[in-house]
């Protein structure tokens, strides 16, 4: 599979960056009760979660979700936006996503190979130093985890400690982080951020890069 040319890893430059404030998170909706107090254990810890999630990139793979679960279709995408880290812990700020055509069934989900070049055309033209953080995909009635075959693609393609692995269950209203951990996986504590505070975050960003490219 030809990879996209947004920020190659071995350009990638792990920025120093404070992570969103507390007041400018929360948790989503849609975390079962058991995820929401690992949550609030973190929150309360002051610790830095792996996986913050921006209410765009929320929006999007929620509502692509929603939209083929009435015929049970599960849904793909890449995760795309920065690697950060503070004071030695490393997180994740996904600020987008990239999709394309699919090919699904109730129980299956990959891209259409044929839409590819399109995508990654996409996502070049994007204008973002994005980097690909990780991918997601939806169980639509069948809850969250990762099978053998979503274990094997998070292997293969997502390897890097900071990869993660986003799976949303439209019709019981769960959603779930993961990470490889060992041989197996493990679901890691995310936090979602608000709208108003990720827009003049962007437009910090962008700011920041044009002054740096003068
Ligand atoms: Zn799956």
């Amino acid at each position: 599979m030809p990879r996209p040319r947004i920020v190659s890893e071995i350009q990638l430059k792990i920025s120093e960056t404070a992570p969103p404030s507390v007041d400018s998170i929360g948790p989503h909706d849609w975390l079962s009760e058991e995820s929401l107090s690992v949550f609030h254990r973190v929150l309360e810890s002051g610790s830095t979660f792996e996986v913050y999630l921006s209410e765009a990139a929320n929006c999007k793979i929620v509502s692509q979700a929603e939209e083929s679960a009435p015929k049970r279709l599960e849904v793909m995408g890449f995760m795309l936006g920065e690697v950060c880290s503070w004071r030695g812990e490393t997180y994740t700020i996904v600020w987008d996503i990239g999709t394309t055509s699919l090919k699904n069934t109730t129980a299956k989900v990959r891209f259409d190979h044929r839409a590819l070049p399109r995508l990654f055309g996409e996502l070049d033209r994007s204008g973002f130093d994005y980097v690909i953080v990780g991918w997601y995909h939806s169980h639509p009635g069948h809850t969250c985890f990762l099978s053998k075959t979503d274990l094997y693609t998070q292997k293969t393609m997502f390897n890097q400690p900071f990869h993660s692995a986003l799976v949303v269950d439209p019709i019981n209203a769960d959603i779930k982080v993961f990470k490889l951990s060992n041989e197996g996986y493990c679901e890691v504590p995310f936090a979602l951020t608000c709208a108003a505070r990720e827009s003049e975050a962007v437009e910090n960003r962008q700011r920041t890069r044009r002054l740096r490219t003068r």
